[in-house]
């Protein structure tokens, strides 16, 4: 098929129609010319392959959600996954798969938090590129998603999202850049909110500036299912392709007819939707069998290192083979693999981490709960069954009705009825060992005061219970970092009380100061912080080597270190790399993720890791510059197992070409103009020709005002302007004959 030469054989209606889905599912294509309708589902935690007469999907590998899944900080395991997923979306034969998705993560609290990545743009978008390549290689398309600001649930379809331009550079749109440029999703998903005012299907800033004109984008633009509020204004706006069942071809030709839209902009969209088909077709796969034990290998793969030891006091963990245990809990026997609404997948096989307790120690169980409300009869059986054991499992977390689309969460609390178990438990048994199933952090301060271990298992999939035994019993090393910082309690949260909002008006109070990035620098010490995570032996970091002592623009970085596993077992350890700007012209948190990398080491071995930083790492968006630049001066480079645990540091000398400082004006203050080093000379001459010295009492009057008003305020002292205005000249031009 050949997209240009078709698009010239349409008519209007036929192009009209391809910018509307066909129905739930399908897209349009054209019959009369051969062109098929492609079928979507969502992704990216499994392929639902949904149906429109089916409200439950066809059986895929339910792989473990994003929020966990990046806690293995591992690009290559997410290829795997994405091709794995490629694999079964041929077999239903689907087009596009409606993943990954990317959004912020402003509070704990967002319903949706378990279908992004991580808090830190760099992280999520470097995974999301990893999963799109995957997916893509295998001749599949995707659909990053939601296409932006769409960071809670309450109100999603009526809100308007307030961000300032840097917190929208920085943070919102930095793994959306981070994840178009490495991975060309074939498709990205329009968000449901408005943001400063405008629709974000319909919003030519972000789909048409920022998209198509900075990042270069050249892919489809379909909007979230019912997110197209103007369909003409949407279209014009930059937005490609109408999804659901939303019939507006007429509203489409009537626009046409009154001049509204123009067949030469219809002809773009039609373009690039024929595109994605002759994509989507050329990829096509005939995949009858799928391997689903291989797929189910890899979804178990995937949870054991993704799931993160969170405390392990004693060594409580590894627990010993054939050992007496209690596993309590319902979620031992019915997993919580998933997050509930459209990213729910129907797993091929589902692993009940009873099952696999039981096939590796003594074994009693007791349910411990059966709603949120502590049921007294189920915690005394509970009791009854971990008295004498050797220890005690208890699966906690938070319930499919508390975590899903549509609904942010009220509390970050634990279900009563878990944290009344756990508490009664701890009388009768001292050796608890929790396993915490939930999308996003939530409060685990009671539990830690209790358990002498934890393991936050997130929701891990299908495989999710076979996975955690082999972790509980040693078979597996822990290796997963948390992707996210889990705060002590709600009220400590960066926007907290600002989320979700007043009514519809949500205002980014925090701005660039999202999860480590406050913690960080407000130095409040969280519950467990962002990149953390234990395991069964020790790693030691040594010798930090950096390329360089001093770079300029266009050059790059290499960091260099030594890790080395002084346990008895073997791991893996994930380095991070933050870099730190000490002193900045505009705000900057204290430290940002800018390189990571996930090493295995066998114990007594030393293995060397080297991260490469680019010019991007160190640089921040500069309004006025409508760009990212760099800041000449020092910077500091840290190399961490975890925010809050730096294990080596060093220093570099930027020289940039840019420069970020605005330029001063008549409008700016004298006090700028003394203090900044482009002007200060010139200024401090004129101050001391006048004889203004620091401790003169109209010093720091002079100071405040603005250089427009030299003059006058200097003729209270007796100055004639044709001494003062030359002045002002003279210091107003200091910076261009500086340059000189
Ligand atoms: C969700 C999308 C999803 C779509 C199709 C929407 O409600 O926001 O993430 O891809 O439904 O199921």
């Amino acid at each position: 098929m050949d997209a240009k030469a078709t698009l010239k054989q349409m008519t209007l209606e036929e192009k009209v129609y391809l910018l509307q889905a066909k129905d739930n599912w399908n897209l349009n294509g054209v019959n009369r010319l051969g062109v098929p309708e492609i079928y979507v589902t969502d992704g990216p935690n499994g392929v639902r392959a949904a149906s429109n007469d089916l409200s439950e999907g066809y059986p895929s590998t339910a792989i473990p959600v994003e929020s966990i899944l990046s806690s293995s900080w591992d690009e290559e395991l997410l290829e795997h996954l994405g091709a794995m997923m490629a694999e079964e979306c041929h077999k239903y034969h689907v087009g596009v798969l409606l993943g990954p998705g990317v959004n912020a993560k402003r509070s704990p609290l967002a319903g949706r938090n378990f279908e992004y990545y991580s808090e830190d743009p760099y992280l999520s978008g470097k995974l999301a590129a990893a999963m799109i390549r995957g997916v893509q290689g295998q001749g599949v398309g995707t659909s990053l998603k939601h296409y932006v600001a769409n960071d809670q649930e309450t109100r999603r379809f009526t809100s308007n999202a307030t961000v300032d331009e840097r917190t929208l550079r920085e943070l919102l749109l930095a793994p959306f850049e981070i994840a178009i440029k490495e991975g060309k999703p074939w498709t990205i998903m329009g968000a449901y909110p408005k943001l400063r005012g405008t629709n974000l299907c319909e919003n030519a800033y972000v789909l048409k500036d920022i998209l198509r004109d900075e990042y270069g984008y050249e892919g489809v633009v379909l909007t979230d299912w019912g997110a197209c509020v103007n369909k003409v204004a949407s279209h014009k706006n930059g937005l490609d392709l109408e999804t659901g069942s939303f019939a507006r071809a007429k509203e489409m030709l009537d626009a046409v007819a009154s001049g509204e839209i123009t067949e030469e902009e219809i002809d773009t969209h039609a373009l690039r939707v024929l595109e994605l088909i002759e994509k989507a077709v050329a990829g096509q796969k005939i995949v009858d069998e799928i391997d689903w034990a291989g797929h189910h290998a890899l979804a178990k793969n995937a949870a054991a290192e993704s799931m993160v030891l969170l405390k392990n006091s004693e060594n409580t963990l590894p627990l010993k083979k054939g050992s007496t245990v209690a596993v309590v809990g319902t979620f031992a026997k019915e997993p919580r693999f998933g997050g509930g609404g459209s990213s729910g997948v129907r797993p091929k096989q589902l692993d009940a981490p009873y099952d696999f307790i039981a096939a590796m120690a003594d074994v009693s169980y007791a349910p411990g709960y059966d709603s949120e409300e502590p049921n007294p009869a189920l915690i005394e059986e509970a009791c009854r069954v971990s008295r004498d054991k050797d220890a005690v499992i208890v699966m906690v977390g938070t319930t499919s009705v508390s975590e899903s689309e549509g609904a942010d969460r009220r509390s970050l609390a634990l279900p009563a009825s878990h944290l009344a178990l756990l508490e009664s438990l701890a009388k009768a048994n001292t050796n608890i060992v929790v396993c915490n199933f939930s999308g996003a952090a939530v409060e685990l301060a009671p539990v830690a005061k209790i358990a002498k271990a934890i393991l936050h298992c997130g929701l891990p999939g299908e495989a999710g219970g076979s996975a955690l035994a082999e972790l509980l019993f040693g078979d597996v090393n822990p290796s997963g970092k948390l992707s996210e910082t889990f705060p002590v309690c709600l009220e400590q949260t960066p926007a907290y009380p600002y989320f979700p909002g007043d009514g519809d008006e949500i205002t980014y109070v925090e701005g660039l100061f999202q999860g480590y990035r406050y913690y960080d620098t407000k130095k409040i010490p969280p519950q467990y912080p962002f990149g953390y995570g234990l395991s069964y032996t020790e790693f030691t970091y040594s010798n930090l080597r950096l390329s360089n002592e001093h770079l300029h623009s266009g050059e790059r970085l290499v960091v260099s270190l030594d890790v080395t596993n002084c346990g008895k077992m073997a791991g893996s350890e994930i380095v991070q790399v933050y870099v730190c700007d000490p002193s900045s012209y505009l705000i900057r948190p204290e430290k940002e993720l800018k390189g990571f990398a996930r090493v295995t080491v066998q114990p007594g071995e030393t293995r060397t890791v080297d991260l490469v930083l680019d010019e991007r790492a160190f640089a921040y968006y500069v309004p006025h510059l409508g760009r990212f630049a760099v800041e000449s001066g020092v910077f500091k480079i840290l190399v961490a197992a975890s925010s809050r645990d730096i294990r080596l540091e060093g220093t570099i000398q930027f020289h940039s070409s840019d420069e970020v400082r605005r330029p001063l004006t008549l409008e700016s203050s004298m006090a700028e103009f003394y203090n900044d080093d482009r002007y200060s000379e010139v200024t401090r001459r004129i101050y001391a020709e006048l004889q203004i010295g620091e401790d003169h009492p109209i010093f720091p009057v002079l100071s405040s005002l603005r250089l427009k008003f030299l003059p006058e305020v200097l003729a209270f002292i007796q100055i004639p302007p044709e001494v003062s205005v030359p002045y002002q000249q003279c210091i107003l031009n200091a910076a261009s004959a500086n340059k000189d």
